[in-house]
């Protein structure tokens, strides 16, 4: 027997305790409470001929937002990929769909949608168990090849023992690193004036770093599902980079580069009619100089608080840590102590749609007194304001326990030269988009607004010659239009289910795809919320089968090849599962058989 299946035959017999004692008291399953087969507490009849040796309970499932809830989902953690392939050919004959989950920090429907009832459905928890790091520190192209459920936190922590590590990450670092790539997810990375990429690292979203994904797809030749290895250079990797969980990866190498050094600045009392200033009237002080001067800047911007409050974080790499700057060797020290457990969310979010008029004004004064009580300490041994760092120390800064909250998100890619532009227009619309629904005694939406910036998806990145690009990428560039090299993510983060969203965000997004049409592609996020529609259930994003089946996937059909494009992925997709194990219903709609 090997280590890693000792350490799972204990772990199963602990949690087999676990759900024996908590049986006697329960009638539904709570979060995070696990009810292993056959204990009698079990919701929905068991999943028929279970492959033995795989862990098998039944456990509610919250996503982080606590938005999507669905009581008591058939659940299981494999130890190895080939675990994996046995749950597929299980699936297949048993007529189960399963969906892989890594730390459910997601919003998008992907994983379940809201409303499922988690029947014929196994979610299959890949952090427990399928969470190796292997560096790859004397390869030609460095690497790193990790399971997937390993958290991004954690191989960055690894690749700084090898003085390697990532340009930029996601903000929270406990996620999964296939949920990640799944997803399209992305830091913030644009470079300074006269700042050149070092070998190893992309400006792109982290679809942009594999050079090998392995997934479980369907053999012919063997008649049943069986794990494959996809290598960068391979046509067949382009839908896997972003497969919006319609496959199941295993593995992932990820290129790497040097462990940067940066440091990250708070500025605080920035006015935010002059960072997203018209062009004709920007400043110093305005996004667009702000990244010319400082490299990656971020702005959250609090347009329901009093003084407009913007925080504004830029991150410069600096081989040297500048005399001021506080050097700190841990990420999250930006929402150090920063918590709100669960069941207080739950208690804010709950005021918020029932006071708005009073608590939304109270929400955003004291968010804003926060930010601006911690931006204003200058003490040289715990200040936040200027911190300097490992890149991963400074660009992993949100810790789960905050508010919870749901995200509008699209992305626009433009030239860089039309950045500014492409905020101002934003900010004047935004701005009056609140100023009416106010006028009309509506507060639909609870802030703040995340706006941040980065390269495309470019191949070049990628030292292995021939690299495929990723084909669902937000940010992958357009044959067409080489000189748009930038996309920014406009994220409208906003309390679950606040009354008039759905009118709000519907609004919102007819303006992004109707304005930036002349100058700009207009993408969803994928891992957040879009195609809203004012009548939608659960405040109307997903909803719209216009934008989400046609006008987005439009953006990666007009001018791009035939193998390559929207429609080809699909394809793709649906061959390496042409049983559609790993599908759910809104996936059904978005990737139909082909
Ligand atoms: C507080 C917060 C901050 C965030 N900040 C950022 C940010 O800065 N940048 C950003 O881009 N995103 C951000 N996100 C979104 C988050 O990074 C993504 O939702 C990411 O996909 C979450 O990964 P996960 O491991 O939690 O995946 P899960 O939520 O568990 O899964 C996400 C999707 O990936 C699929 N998936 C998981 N594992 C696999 C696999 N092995 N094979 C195929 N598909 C798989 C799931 O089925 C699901 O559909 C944030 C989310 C939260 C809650």
């Amino acid at each position: 027997m090997s280590s890693e299946s000792v350490k799972h035959g204990l772990s199963f017999t602990r949690r087999k305790f676990m759900g024996a004692a908590l049986a006697a008291g329960a009638v539904t399953t709570l979060p995070g409470c696990k009810f292993v087969a056959g204990s009698g507490s079990n919701t929905i009849p068991e999943p028929p001929d279970f492959p033995p040796g795989i862990e098998l309970y039944q456990q509610g499932f919250i996503n982080w937002a606590r938005e999507t809830k669905v009581s008591g989902v058939w659940s299981c953690s494999p130890v190895t990929a080939d675990d994996v392939v046995t749950l597929a050919n299980w699936a297949k004959a048993n007529n189960y769909r399963l969906r892989p989950f890594g730390s459910g920090h997601g919003f998008a429907p992907t994983l379940i949608p809201r409303g499922d009832s988690g029947e014929n459905i196994l979610l299959v928890h890949t952090h427990d168990f399928m969470n190796q790091i292997t560096v790859n520190a004397t390869e030609e192209i460095k690497s790193v090849t990790v399971g997937a459920g390993a958290y991004i936190e954690d191989i960055c922590a690894e690749l700084e023992l090898y003085d390697l590590g990532l340009y930029h990450t996601t903000a929270p670092g406990g996620i999964s690193i296939a949920g990640a790539l799944a997803m399209n997810t992305h830091g913030a990375a644009t470079p300074m004036t006269g700042e050149t990429l070092q070998p190893g690292h992309s400006w792109g979203t982290l679809s942009n770093l594999p050079l090998a994904i392995t997934a479980v797809v369907w053999d012919d030749a063997q008649g049943q599902y069986a794990l494959r290895t996809f290598q960068r250079d391979e046509p067949g990797i382009g839908p896997l980079l972003t497969c919006l969980a319609r496959a199941f990866i295993t593995e992932v190498k990820l290129q790497v580069g040097p462990n940067l050094k940066i440091r990250c600045q708070s500025h605080t009392g920035h006015d935010i009619a002059e960072l997203l200033a018209t062009p004709e009237t920007q400043t110093e002080n305005s996004f667009a100089n702000m990244s010319a001067n400082y490299g990656t800047t971020d702005i959250i911007w609090y347009p329901l608080s009093s003084k407009q409050t913007c925080w504004v974080k830029t991150w410069t790499v600096t081989p040297e840590k500048p005399d001021s700057a506080r050097e700190v060797f841990e990420p999250y020290t930006l929402s150090d102590g920063v918590t709100m457990a669960p069941l207080a969310a739950d208690v804010l979010s709950s005021a918020l749609r029932t006071y708005p008029k009073l608590a939304v004004a109270q929400y955003n004064t004291q968010s804003v007194k926060g930010v601006d009580s911690l931006m204003a300490n200058e003490d040289p041994e715990t200040k936040l304001n200027d911190l300097w760092g490992s890149a991963y120390t400074q660009t992993l800064y949100v810790q789960p326990l905050t508010p919870r909250v749901t995200v509008a998100a699209w992305g626009v890619i433009v030239s860089r030269d039309n950045v500014q532009r492409a905020l101002s227009d934003f900010y004047q619309f935004f701005t009056q988009l609140v100023a009416d629904f106010k006028s009309r005694g509506l507060y639909p939406y609870t802030g703040p607004v995340e706006l941040r910036a980065h390269g495309l998806d470019n191949p070049a990145d990628i030292l292995m010659p021939n690299a495929v690009e990723p084909i669902f990428s937000g940010a992958r560039p357009h044959p067409d239009h080489p000189e748009k090299d930038t996309v920014i993510w406009y994220a409208i983060n906003n309390n679950v289910d606040q009354p008039d969203a759905a009118e709000f965000n519907t609004k919102l997004e007819q303006w992004f795809i109707s304005h930036y049409s002349t100058y700009g592609i207009v993408r969803p996020e994928w891992t957040k919320c879009y195609a809203y529609s004012e009548d939608g259930p659960f405040g109307g994003g997903w909803s719209n089968d216009e934008v989400l089946l046609e006008t987005f996937p439009d953006t990666w059909r007009t001018g791009y090849p035939a193998e390559s494009n929207w429609d080809a992925g699909v394809a793709m997709l649906n061959s390496y599962d042409p049983h559609r194990v790993f599908t759910n219903t809104h996936l059904d709609k978005l990737f139909p058989v082909s």
